[in-house]
């Protein structure tokens, strides 16, 4: 067997322990005859899987009793478009706050459905920081705020939780949920695809309080109704069994390595690690302001784009894969989301020197 250090933004590495449990549990999970793709989803069996995971996920994230956990479908970018369906009125304005590609995603889905006011617009900085909270130019009485902690394709993290107020806040999580701890709190709505931290492809877990169930409006689809999949326990259709059950497992080995604490002590040697090689190499360069930079998505470019394809190679034969980046950004990605171990941020860093050696 060869496992690779697999740096994809997404589906993303998951931890080996999980894979090799879904191994042994895949033909016949606890006894039971069968795999858990076989099951029903209204079976005490799945439901007890289900429960559970949401259980784990609560404790690791301290989500409080007023918060509704949801495990649904057609991943984040159905959320764009799920949230101002659950939170406005066509009339409604929505505060976006713009960072970059996914943000921008955001944005153009929900003018479908409202007025959306940009806050605040990184674009001018060429998305390489984040707007300070002060720079923000909210709407009083806007139906909610949105923004994106973190930017998958251009590395950048908020390194604060914007204050806004009694408006609900609402933030797209893919790329760092349960990279460290969170004040749930403090949102009105979190989401989250899974295929990066959480577990495959398939799953978008919502965390809504409960307080916003209940305002859809009427020509909203059934399965993006938070209150009506909220009262089903995200049951109203057959739910991704595999993708949840998966998830579950994740939630447990984040448990076992110490939660969410851990997982941040991790995360920040990980990133300190590779930016700090970066930074110190005068070859390899990141574009992002030092106090916004993600702990998960570390673009990088070399000195000319000529280099990429010697990069990428030497790279794959070390067992190094997925360190293109986005196909609209170019460059060098390596994502090292929690399920990386520092082994591998430690393997990249090496080539990565004996690359600038040989090439520098
Ligand atoms: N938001 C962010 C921050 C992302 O990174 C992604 C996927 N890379 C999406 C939304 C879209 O997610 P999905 O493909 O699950 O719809």
């Amino acid at each position: 067997m060869t496992r690779v250090f697999n740096f994809s933004a997404g589906p993303a590495a998951l931890p080996q322990e999980v894979l090799e449990q879904i191994r042994d549990e895949m033909v016949d999970w606890h006894g039971q005859g069968m795999s858990v793709m076989e099951m029903s989803h209204r079976g005490k069996t799945f439901v007890g899987i289900a429960q559970q995971a949401e259980a784990d996920l609560r404790e690791l994230l301290a989500i409080p009793a007023s918060y509704k956990v949801l495990f649904l479908q057609a991943g984040a970018t159905a959320q764009f478009a799920a949230v101002p369906y659950n939170l406005t009125v066509s009339s409604s304005v929505a505060d976006y706050v713009n960072t970059g590609a996914w943000s921008k995603k955001a944005i153009g889905e929900a003018r479908r459905y409202c007025k959306v006011n940009v806050a605040a617009d990184a674009a001018a900085a060429n998305y390489s920081t984040v707007p300070a909270r002060a720079e923000w130019q909210l709407t009083p009485g806007a139906a909610y705020v949105h923004y994106t902690p973190n930017e998958t394709i251009g590395g950048v993290e908020f390194p604060f939780i914007p204050d806004v107020g009694d408006v609900p806040l609402v933030a797209d999580f893919s790329s760092t949920i349960l990279s460290r701890p969170l004040d749930v709190s403090r949102f009105g709505v979190i989401y989250a695809g899974a295929q990066k931290n959480i577990g495959p492809a398939g799953l978008v877990v919502v965390i809504v309080r409960e307080d916003l169930l209940g305002r859809a409006r009427p020509e909203t689809p059934t399965v993006f109704d938070w209150k009506a999949m909220a009262a089903d326990g995200s049951m109203l259709n057959t739910p991704a069994t595999f993708s949840w059950y998966v998830a579950g497992l994740v939630f447990q080995w984040i448990k076992r390595q110490g939660g969410l604490a851990a997982m941040e002590k991790l995360n920040r040697a990980k990133a300190e690690k590779l930016y700090g090689a970066i930074d110190s190499s005068g070859f390899y360069a990141n574009p992002v302001a030092k106090h916004c930079r993600s702990w998960m998505n570390v673009p990088f470019t070399l000195p000319n784009a000529d280099l990429d394809k010697p990069f990428l190679g030497g790279a794959k034969n070390a067992g190094l894969v997925a360190l293109e980046g986005h196909r609209s950004v170019g460059g060098m990605r390596a994502s090292i989301y929690n399920a990386m171990p520092l082994a591998g941020v430690d393997a990249l860093v090496q080539y990565m020197n004996e690359f600038q050696r040989k090439h520098g």
